[in-house]
């Protein structure tokens, strides 16, 4: 199993989809030069390739393990980590006030595309620690961000995001971890399960952020707080002093990402485990809130892992369907064996393996939000990262399912047997439908926030902003054009359509509308992944007139984006009927007809 880097792909998602030359002309982006951009992602290649895909397969093998009360990594596990932090990687899109290189959120997700691809289980603590970088710098007091931020962002601490616990998964209200003040401290007690590296072997101390119930605050959502939690308590000289009050007590046995552990935890055997409330007092009722700010980050990252996930699976898939030999050509007698490659039906599965950059626009949008002096634009695009941030999620992991599931397929037999290494991708791909919210949640999100909340103004525009595209490229004379914009023209339309069947129903239909959700997204995101694929299209139509010797290739982006429109996105039209007329039975039927 080996994983060679796209970079050209990169380089193109990231010029046409993404938008980085003008990401990189935003205020306090100016370092983001175009050399700086090409090293980067060139360093991040070869460490991808080089160092965190080789042991992908034998951390598969040999799992994380719980060892005399603490967690060992797979071999070559805890080296890599190094690596990667003393290359500065854990501070790319991080701010410089406390180390960090303040690069663009674009740049960002190509990076996490890598480590993604080449090592999923190990790519899960980075993108941890991650996130609770953005909680801790949104809503942490001075104090903490000094104390904090610099470990976290420079690798040298890794973080962890404790939510879940047995009674708890979904329904975050019925957390019970408790916190009980003390001084100018908690001291938390209770248990949380399915804790991602929850203990390692990579770093001298971990940073838990956990959520818990503040003893004398109302129950529900309300009565949670977000709290820092130190594995080791800090000594004056913030160096790890003191064991805390934490425990991984055992680690899960599951279908996928075996090198990374998943932890049951402990807390308070002995008094209760020191935490500090992220923020000040006034923040005590708002972690559920706070830790928004954490999922939401992971989420778009979670939907890069998806990307990244299908990327490998199509490499490695199509390295297979070149090397493996069955049957004649169709139509040819003459008995002489070619590669599966050239079967139709293995064709269709390699090109339908091609389509998931959705993840790039939405970090794009990241950096419009966070860089652009106009307040106005500002708000669009943080509108814009709200709307989508279900979408990447849930769209990039199903597909990435998808994916796996039809690289295996191309393997035939062979991909149901685990040496090849199919089976990995798609035992580790499935785990990213339901972490940080099940996609269930995700569609939810989607139509009772995301298009509600603003009764379809977000939704509206962005369709508007398709058809405006849509009109420039009937412009441009082409039959792979043409057929693209006329089928994103319909697209767009039955978006629309159903949109307003969403609206219509929210009041009157709920239990409808819930019933509807998963379908909707579905169609949401293919109209808004045909339209990423319309503009790669135009780019390479575009790109083919510049005559720099690589037509082939953008001649391949216009042919993907021409099945993608032709196969893939018709698929909306069989689920528009499911989302406006499918939830009859299951809102009628009874729990015992079951
Ligand atoms: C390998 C692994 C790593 C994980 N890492 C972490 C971690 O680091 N930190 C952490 O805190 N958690 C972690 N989790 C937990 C994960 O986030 C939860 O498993 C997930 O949020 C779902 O919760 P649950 O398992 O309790 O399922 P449930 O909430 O019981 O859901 C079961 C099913 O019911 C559906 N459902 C539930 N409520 C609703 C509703 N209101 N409407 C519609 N459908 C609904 C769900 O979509 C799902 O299909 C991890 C889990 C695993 C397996």
């Amino acid at each position: 199993m080996t994983y060679a880097t796209p970079l050209r792909d990169i380089r193109f998602v990231l010029k046409n989809i993404a938008g980085m030359d003008e990401i990189s002309h935003l205020p306090g982006y100016e370092h983001a030069t175009s050399d700086v951009v090409e090293a980067v992602l060139e360093e991040a290649a070869k460490l991808s390739s080089e160092v965190w895909a080789p042991i992908n397969r034998t951390g598969d093998r040999q799992m994380a393990k719980m060892i005399d009360g603490g967690v060992k990594t797979p071999e070559g596990f805890k080296e890599a980590y190094k690596k990667y932090a003393e290359g500065g990687w854990n501070a790319l899109v991080c701010p410089a006030e406390f180390g960090g290189q303040n690069l663009p959120w674009a740049l960002g997700v190509a990076v996490g595309e890598m480590w993604q691809s080449a090592n999923l289980a190990l790519s899960l603590c980075p993108l941890l620690s991650q996130a609770a970088i953005e909680a801790i710098e949104k809503h942490g007091t001075s104090e903490q961000k000094h104390t904090y931020l610099p470990k976290l962002i420079s690798g040298e601490w890794a973080a962890t995001m404790q939510l879940t616990e047995p009674q708890a998964g979904t329904d975050l209200a019925a957390i019970r971890t408790t916190a009980t003040r003390n001084g100018d401290h908690y001291l938390i007690r209770g248990q949380k399960i399915f804790i991602s590296y929850g203990d390692h072997d990579f770093t001298p101390n971990i940073i838990h952020l956990i959520l818990a119930r503040v003893d004398g605050l109302p129950s529900g959502n309300d009565g949670l707080g977000l709290f820092i939690m130190p594995k080791f308590l800090l000594n004056k000289d913030g160096s790890p002093g003191k064991r805390n009050d934490i425990k991984a007590v055992s680690l899960e046995h599951k279908l996928g990402i075996h090198a990374s552990p998943t932890c049951v935890m402990m807390y308070g055997e002995n008094g209760g485990a020191v935490a500090y409330l992220v923020g000040d007092t006034s923040e005590e009722g708002k972690g559920l809130r706070n830790m928004f700010t954490m999922m939401n980050n992971a989420r778009i990252a979670v939907g890069v892992q998806g990307v990244g996930l299908s990327e490998v699976a199509y490499q490695h898939a199509l390295d297979y369907a070149k090397a493996r030999l069955q049957c004649s050509k169709l139509g040819d007698k003459s008995g002489k064996r070619v590669a599966i490659i050239e079967h139709p039906d293995v064709r269709r599965m390699l090109l339908t393996m091609k389509a998931n950059t959705e993840a790039y626009y939405a970090g794009s949008m990241i950096d419009w939000m966070r860089r652009n002096p106009d307040p106005v634009q500002v708000q669009l695009a943080a509108a814009r990262v709200d709307l989508l941030t279900p979408l990447v999620k849930a769209w990039s992991t199903d597909l990435a399912v998808e994916t796996a599931s039809t690289g295996l397929q191309v393997h035939g037999g062979m991909g149901f047997i685990e040496e090849t290494g199919a089976a990995q991708y798609y035992r580790d791909s499935r785990i990213t439908q339901i972490y940080e919210g099940t996609n269930g949640i995700q569609s939810n999100d989607l139509v009772f926030r995301k298009i509600l909340r603003d009764n379809g103004a977000e939704a509206a525009r962005f369709m508007k902003e398709m058809r405006e595209f849509l009109v420039d490229l009937s412009q441009k004379p082409s039959d792979d054009l043409d057929v693209i914009q006329n089928g994103m023209v319909k697209a767009v339309a039955a978006l629309e359509e159903t949109t307003q069947w969403v609206l219509a129903n929210a009041k009157s239909n709920t239990e409808a509308l819930a019933a509807s959700a998963v379908p909707y997204l579905r169609i949401f995101s293919t109209v808004a992944g045909g339209y990423m694929m319309t503009k790669m299209a135009y780019a390479a139509h575009r790109a083919l007139f510049t005559a720099d010797g690589h037509a082939d290739y953008y001649n391949a982006k216009l042919i993907t984006a021409r099945f993608f429109t032709e196969a893939l996105l018709p698929q909306i039209y069989g689920l528009m009927a499911p989302v406006m007329g499918g939830h009859t039975a299951v809102t009628q039927i009874a729990n015992d007809q079951f």
